[in-house]
């Protein structure tokens, strides 16, 4: 990630002087200052490595639908580019849920649709995950709605972005209010089980790491995850609750410098286990449409 440059700082200090004037004496549920929200989201935007002018929109993306400030005022202070971000953010605000199942698809086509800048849709998703954690404080029959709505069309935006790690929250935050009789369920399942899953994870991590080195390929760094309990939720309803056939509630991700590498890797892995027929996917002969590349492989632990 590039440093920002004494002209980028100094605008995002701008917007932020601007967006504490434009919400003074606004205030959110819990009670806190109206700013907490917008510099949260400027916050998620930068961990993002987004540029200067998504975190500054990220600043300003309540100022036109909540206090009534006029576009041509953001235009004027601001420019164009930051404008249309910040129009295109008020405008995919206006479109709600119904919370039909046919229709979750459409909007989310609407959605994709009406951002022809994808720094939109990225700072809808940033201001929904501060929504999310702070979701306590919403009135008790906004919550559920909330909630549903970010599992139908929001953390399936961030999936097809690519953005796994909002995407994970996300889903992690909502399940518990949108469904909470099946994430108990799966909480329940899970809490048998979690030591004896935490174990295998870490021994397996590490004959992961031994065979890579044995084998020479040099890795940068590598991540090991539990499935998060939503997506676990949708797998167990397919298998009739039987976590035993579920392949991949432990997976570890190793990131290497290039595809040659990759390759080496996936190798090494395959030399140590045996891979599960058909589950190789090779995203890297074949990236998918968000430019995401990687080998995918199951394997017999
Ligand atoms: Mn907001």
């Amino acid at each position: 990630m590039k440093s920002p440059t004494v002209a980028e700082l100094a605008m995002v200090g701008k917007t932020f002087d601007f967006a504490q004037k434009a919400h003074e004496g606004h205030r959110r549920y819990s009670g806190e200052p109206y700013l907490t929200h917008l510099v949260e989201t400027a916050k998620i935007l930068a961990e993002l490595g987004m540029d200067a002018q998504t975190i500054s929109a990220g600043l300003l993306h309540d100022t036109l639908e909540d206090v009534g400030v006029k576009p041509e005022v953001i235009r004027r202070e601001f420019g164009e580019s930051i404008l249309l971000l910040v129009e295109g953010v008020t405008k995919l605000g206006r479109i709600h849920y119904r919370g039909v199942d046919r229709y979750s698809e459409s909007m989310r086509r609407l959605f994709l649709a009406s951002a022809k800048d994808l720094r939109v849709l990225i700072i809808k998703l940033s201001d929904r995950l501060h929504n999310v954690r702070t979701l306590e404080h919403v009135p008790k029959e906004k919550q559920r709605r909330i909630a549903l709505e970010t599992l139908e069309i929001y953390a399936p935006i961030g999936y097809r972005l690519g953005i796994r790690k909002i995407t994970r929250e996300l889903e992690e935050l909502a399940f518990p209010i949108a469904y909470p009789d099946e994430y108990a369920r799966v909480r329940e399942l899970l809490r048998e089980k979690e030591g004896e899953l935490n174990l295998r994870l870490k021994k397996f991590h590490k004959s992961v790491l031994k065979g890579l080195a044995r084998e020479k390929v040099p890795m940068l760094s590598t991540e090991e995850r539990i499935k998060g309990l939503y997506r676990l939720y949708f797998k167990l309803r397919e298998r009739e609750w039987d976590l035993g056939k579920i392949n991949d509630v432990l997976a570890i991700r190793v990131i290497v410098k290039n595809v040659g590498d990759c390759y080496r890797a996936l190798g090494a892995i395959h030399g140590i286990w045996r891979p599960l027929p058909g589950r190789i996917k090779d995203y890297i002969a074949f990236p998918k449409a968000n430019g995401y590349r990687s080998l995918h492989t199951t394997v017999f632990t």
